[in-house]
């Protein structure tokens, strides 16, 4: 049976360290590698459709989380506040939500900036009970690919129908084969803010944008703020769980108290609209080692060609060709231990995507011997050339190790 947990030791990604503590994973340098470049991926996404990035701090005053309601209606989630001093307590923050109203709020504004995409890849913090932690997929420090659109009533429709377009997106990139949508709607017995007037209105706002799309509707599975879309993932055991997601919130921004000076010159409450397009790193990234079974599409693989030299005459050429490799921005190294079946054998464990043998006859030509990962072999090529066509692979963030014919 596939299981993130087994492959992420075998091909070194991350290591869960029972004295850092149940449910706090250190990632490895394959895995950081791995999911430095899927971060990169997201933020030009984000960037091209509008998004303005932030950085805030995972933790923050205990006034904060109860101004947003998270301390009232989330608290039983969160970690108990700490206390520095009689008047002086914070919290690791269980959402990004609180920080980017504080981005709206930083200055006066007006109909023309909106919508308003505040975007970050930020640090969260869940108080999960330690016999539900497993790996990446369930975790108390969760690194979120979180935004919050602040928009006027009249806009969120068209917002979300786009956000449902970047979602599209990002999993055709990464490969997320998504096993359904849901609507989540409040439910009896769940602690819920604002009127019904308000949630019968979001409520259609997101059953509108769902136009054409196949979901179930999900009672109880909102969000205490408003109502969701929820993209829902199944991983290699069976187990469902939720890896994008589409909130309206009319509540934050009353809270915050929010606004903006509208074309007449009035004062208008905007609309919150939280979103991730692949939720947490942590979630993503297990699903992502079932999905391909750690075999990572070319351009976010931890390393993207080993080169490897026949024998000992050409481990300088191997050398020279890793470091021009590198200098175009592929991630490579050269593998000089063992004999050369062994460093295949090696290398196909490790699941890396294209291995470059360098025998007397390629230095000699200037050319490299490119073998696929799954073990197609190429006719040896220039090695500019060889480096082009794995760097063009990797810059389309193709899931092909070759170009269509
Ligand atoms: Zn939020």
């Amino acid at each position: 049976m596939i299981d993130h947990r087994r492959l992420g030791r075998e091909l070194d990604l991350f290591v869960s360290d029972p004295l850092a503590g149940a449910g706090l994973p250190i990632w490895l340098p394959a895995g950081a590698a791995a999911r430095h470049a899927v971060e990169e991926y997201v933020r030009e996404l984000e960037r091209r459709c509008g998004h303005q990035h932030v950085y805030s701090p995972p933790l923050g005053k205990r006034e904060l989380f109860e101004l947003s309601g998270h301390l009232g209606y989330f608290a039983d989630d969160m970690f108990p506040p700490m206390r520095l001093s009689a008047d002086d307590e914070f919290v690791l923050r269980p959402a990004l939500c609180p920080h980017h109203a504080l981005v709206f709020r930083a200055r006066g504004r007006s109909y023309r900036e909106l919508p308003l995409r505040v975007a970050e890849l930020g640090g969260m913090y869940r108080s999960e009970r330690s016999g539900v932690l497993g790996g990446l997929s369930r975790v108390r420090a969760i690194s979120l690919n979180d935004a919050h659109t602040f928009c006027a009533p009249e806009q969120v429709g068209a917002e979300v129908v786009e956000i449902l377009g970047l979602i599209r997106a990002a999993h055709a990139a990464l490969g997320v084969r998504p096993a359904g949508f849901r609507l989540s709607l409040r439910g009896p017995g769940g602690r819920y803010v604002g009127d019904d007037a308000q949630w019968a209105h979001a409520e259609d706002l997101l059953r509108g944008a769902l136009a054409g799309v196949e979901y179930v509707e999900a009672p109880g599975e909102a969000a205490f703020y408003g109502p969701k879309i929820d993209i829902q993932i199944v991983d290699a055991a069976g187990r469902e769980s939720t890896i994008s997601t589409i909130q309206l919130d009319f509540d934050k921004p009353e809270r915050f108290d929010l606004s903006y000076t509208d074309s007449d010159g009035s004062r208008r409450r905007p609309v919150m609209v939280h979103r991730s397009l692949v939720g947490s790193m942590e979630r993503l990234f297990a699903y992502l080692i079932e999905v391909h079974e750690g075999a990572f599409p070319a351009w976010y693989a931890p390393v993207q060609l080993v080169l490897l030299p026949v024998d000992d005459g050409q481990v300088d050429a191997a050398r020279e060709l890793a470091r021009r490799a590198v200098d175009a921005g592929l991630r490579a190294e050269v593998d000089v231990a063992g004999s050369l079946g062994a460093r295949v054998r090696d290398a196909a464990r490790r699941r890396v995507p294209y291995l470059g043998v360098l025998g007397a006859r390629e230095v000699a030509d200037g050319h490299l011997a490119l073998r696929l990962r799954g073990g197609d072999a190429l006719a040896p090529m220039p090695a500019g050339a060889a480096l082009a066509l794995i760097g063009g692979q990797v810059a389309a963030r193709s899931a092909d190790l070759l170009p269509p014919d």
